[in-house]
């Protein structure tokens, strides 16, 4: 269990959402752009919820408020709604 890291995950993504609810906030949401980078010790990447060292970037879009969240680690992005993974 890592509810810890997917709590601020939620968090982050709940305050750039119009729904106040987590099952309709999230459908909201799209990925709008995505990047696989080098892992290198001068370029290290953290993702929303707090795990460093990411390989592969999303950028997600809110389609309502037009915020974006970045970066976004794959496994957050299939916490926020496996649509994202197809
Ligand atoms: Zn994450």
């Amino acid at each position: 269990m890592d509810t810890d890291k997917s709590y601020k995950l939620i968090d982050e993504v709940m305050n750039c959402s119009k729904a106040d609810d987590w099952q309709n906030a999230k459908t909201e949401w799209q990925i709008v752009n995505y990047t696989d980078v080098e892992l290198t010790e001068d370029d290290e990447h953290t993702c929303v919820c707090g795990k460093e060292g990411l390989k592969h970037l999303y950028t997600i879009q809110n389609t309502i408020t037009k915020k974006t969240l970045f970066p976004i680690g794959s496994v957050c992005i299939k916490n926020t709604g496996s649509n994202y993974c197809s």
